[in-house]
């Protein structure tokens, strides 16, 4: 796995993908996702440019937090148990997977500062994904007032494995219409400027649909495991 190689790949793929939308290349953020690699190998992609890690295990972040510490910046990606809040909330700058009132009571009584979340939705409606239903998200947003230790930066979502481009890009634009939506209601406690979405298969599509944050796993550092 050459990391370098793969990066510059995929920053050159962001930076077309840019161009034919009119967007800015620096405004899109490569979370790189290690959790099929070892540390080491996480160790290897900060050293060759990364400053985004994304991780889906309490376990995995903890990890490789304990060798990378503060020199990069801490997404915790994966579907988030109440009972393991306490034991991520020290290392995490984002976490991406609120989909549920009983984990944002969770985060913001156990945090001791304000917490950027995402809000996974589940735009495409399978029953098998994980986040909320695009059409209860406005409401679950307004609700987060509630918290003052939570802050919605923005929405999550995961594309259904499709290699269908229209697929694809309908999830995508969704999202993006729900973001118009939140943003058009001033809330201070949710800016939701943010939008975590593309994977390795599709980061192209979801850049042209607004994406700011990709996380990229398999196409960047691999899969060892
Ligand atoms: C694993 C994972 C990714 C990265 O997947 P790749 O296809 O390997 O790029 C992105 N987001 C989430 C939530 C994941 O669990």
């Amino acid at each position: 796995m050459n990391i370098q190689q793969n990066l510059s790949v995929i920053q050159s793929n962001i930076s077309e993908a840019c161009k034919k939308k009119n967007r800015k290349p620096e405004d899109v953020k490569i979370i790189a996702v290690t959790k099929y690699v070892s540390t080491e190998t996480a160790e290897d992609a900060v050293k060759s440019g990364v400053e985004h890690i994304g991780e889906n295990r309490p376990e995995g972040l903890k990890e490789k937090y304990e060798v990378l510490g503060d020199d990069v910046t801490w997404h915790f990606i994966g579907s988030l148990q109440s009972r393991k809040v306490k034991e991520i909330l020290p290392y995490v700058d984002y976490i991406h997977s609120l989909d549920r009132l009983s984990l944002a009571k969770e985060i913001d009584k156990r945090a001791d500062r304000v917490i950027n979340c995402f809000v996974q939705v589940n735009v495409s409606g399978e029953e098998t994904k994980h986040g909320m239903l695009a059409e209860k998200t406005l409401s679950f947003v307004d609700n987060m007032k509630e918290f003052p230790n939570i802050r919605i930066v923005g929405l999550m979502t995961m594309a259904p494995h499709s290699e269908d481009e229209e697929t694809l890009r309908s999830v995508f634009s969704t999202l993006k219409q729900l973001q118009n939506d939140i943003q058009s209601k001033h809330y201070e406690f949710a800016p939701c400027t943010e939008l975590s979405m593309g994977m390795s298969n599709d980061y192209e599509i979801a850049v042209q649909e607004g994406a700011t944050f990709v996380r990229i796993g398999t196409s960047l550092v691999g899969k060892e495991f």
